[in-house]
């Protein structure tokens, strides 16, 4: 079935269906379908002064039956009180949702009601299935008088079913203060099938106030370390527009990094925190904050200071997108102890032969396993790893001029992005491809199988997005560190933006969007470099 994509190509589409919602103009249109469950809803009799979808919609963690459908229950989004959440204070609250077969609603083909729990900050996360692979779905939440937005979502291809084309965003580091949302506005322009979030999707720290060039403060003006801040702090980057209207249009696959708890930390190891067990409490709250906030499904349900995030999704037999998750389970900072071990930081070998010890893990044994089993068993065309940070070696030099390697990425686990580039290429897995944020620049890379010896073989290929807002590396400096690393083929850090992808059976094609300035609400958008990856050659070719 054709997407039916005028509906959403327009700028304006879902802020339209909006205003009939609040206007009142719903019922008046005739989009107000099953009013059974509408019944159902408004006979727990909330009537609401506020809109409780303040926080808008998200989908995420499509399988060919389904997805999962989010919203957060928050009239008060930014409520400073912990015991009301969002400004809510019942024990819970039931949420009505339909899915329909058009943008309009009219055709309602599942409904159902979800549970909003005040201990989960009364988020929904309503798993669906039974559904019709490989097509989009519409859907929207209702309590009482209260409808939400309208969200577009879609299934995914059966495995192994025939897919000619898969487009897909990735975006990464999105720093509320220092810049607005022009990325996420322009790739939902773009109207992609799935949309890949690989890490830093809130900054847990604030700026000083006096700090020049901050266009917006976060709302609290702290540091986020317990519940609430964490909070208050996903409610308000899920108030902005751009965010919300990206997430309306299309299903997110969710990954982070270390913003979303703390810079660098590792596992449970911090730099703030002298003990693993005041910080395991403070990763207890960042984690079920995380999962209150994201469409992730009941995979990913938080236990305790765990949260399962790492994930395969099939796109037919066109791809297969694995999620790897490098900030859980690694092992700490390198040559540090409390209260510095979790903290990158640039080391020589000879400062710290600790970095190459053959034990050091950054995925953790059980994810390794997940990973290499996947990269064997695989039949897909193309095989994506969605990662936290960059893979290839980045040698840099100290002050006396010194090789040294940043810990804080893959050079922190060297044994660890061995193991992983042998499997790769013992497995023979076609097309490997990763994706990765956490460097705020762009950058296309070849994985040697071997980075010290320039006549290895390209074993696969790696792009890297700049941030959506967050400060980059400066340029001048990171051009000097190129010659000492042949397999770089690409660095900009001059821009902000986010990449866009469009695969086929024969070729990858990746796009580097750039947008204006982000301190400009309207910024525009160009593309900065367009790379494409034949089938079955590795390496990423500037077209
Ligand atoms: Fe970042
Ligand atoms: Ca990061």
């Amino acid at each position: 079935m054709p997407l039916p994509r005028a509906a959403l190509v327009d700028p304006n589409g879902w802020f339209l269906d909006r205003r009939l919602v609040l206007g009142g103009g719903l019922a008046a249109a005739g989009l107000l379908a099953a009013p059974a469950i509408i019944g159902r809803a408004g006979a727990q009799g909330v009537n609401w002064n506020r809109d409780p979808f303040a926080l808008g919609v998200a989908s995420g963690a499509p399988t060919p039956s389904g997805f999962v459908l989010w919203t957060r229950l928050a009239p008060d989004p930014l409520s400073p009180d912990p015991a009301t959440p969002g400004g809510l204070s019942a024990e819970s609250y039931s949420v009505a949702f339909e899915i329909a077969a058009d943008a309009q609603m009219r055709n309602i083909v599942k409904g159902g009601m979800a549970v909003a729990r005040r201990e989960f900050g009364y988020s929904v996360h309503a798993g669906v299935a039974g559904l019709e692979s490989n097509r989009p779905y519409w859907y929207r939440f209702m309590i009482g008088d209260a409808v939400s937005p309208i969200g577009r979502t879609r299934t995914v291809p059966a495995l192994g079913m025939d897919l000619e084309c898969l487009r897909f965003g990735f975006v990464s580091c999105s720093h509320y203060e220092v810049g607005y949302f022009s990325a996420y506005r322009h790739l939902a322009e773009e109207n992609p099938d799935v949309v890949l979030f690989l890490g830093d999707y809130i900054y847990e720290y604030t700026y000083p106030p006096e700090t020049p060039d901050l266009v917006r403060a976060h709302s609290d003006g702290v540091e986020a370390t317990d519940l609430r801040t964490y909070r208050n702090r996903y409610a308000q980057y899920r108030m902005d527009p751009d965010l919300q209207r990206l997430h309306a249009l299309a299903p997110a696959l969710i990954n982070w990094d270390d913003h979303e708890l703390e810079n660098d930390y590792a596992n449970l190891f911090s730099q703030s925190h002298e003990d693993v067990e005041s910080f395991r409490a403070r990763r207890i709250a960042a984690y079920r904050a995380f999962y209150e906030h994201m469409p992730l499904s009941a995979l990913s349900w938080p236990n305790g200071s765990l949260l399962h995030l790492y994930r395969r999704y099939s796109f037919g037999d066109l791809a297969e997108i694995s999620l790897i998750d490098g900030r859980q389970y690694r092992s700490p900072a390198p040559c540090y102890t409390a209260p510095d071990w979790g903290r990158g930081r640039l080391q020589t070998n000879s400062d710290c032969p600790e970095r190459l010890d053959e034990k050091r893990s950054m995925l953790g044994q059980r994810q390794e396993a997940w990973l290499y089993d996947g990269l064997h068993s695989s039949n897909a065309r193309w095989n994506i790893l969605g990662e936290n940070v960059m893979m290839v070696p980045l040698l840099q030099r100290t002050e006396s001029g010194e090789a040294a390697f940043w810990t804080d990425n893959w050079n922190g686990y060297p044994a660890n992005r061995d193991r992983v580039l042998q499997t790769i290429q013992e497995s023979g897995v076609s097309n490997p491809v990763l994706l990765a944020g956490d460097i705020h620049s762009f950058w296309a890379n070849d994985i040697k199988l071997d980075f010290e010896d320039p006549n290895s073989p390209t074993i696969a290929t790696e792009f890297v997005g700049s941030s959506i807002t967050s400060n980059r590396p400066p340029y001048d400096l990171f051009l000097t560190y190129l010659k000492d690393n042949p397999h770089v083929k690409y660095f900009d850090s001059r821009v902000c933006g986010y990449a866009m992808v469009e695969l086929t059976k024969e070729q990858m094609t990746t796009h580097f969007r750039a947008i204006s300035d982000r301190t400009d609400p309207n910024a525009t958008v160009s593309t900065l470099k367009t790379f494409v990856v034949e089938n079955g050659r590795p390496g990423a070719v500037e077209i």
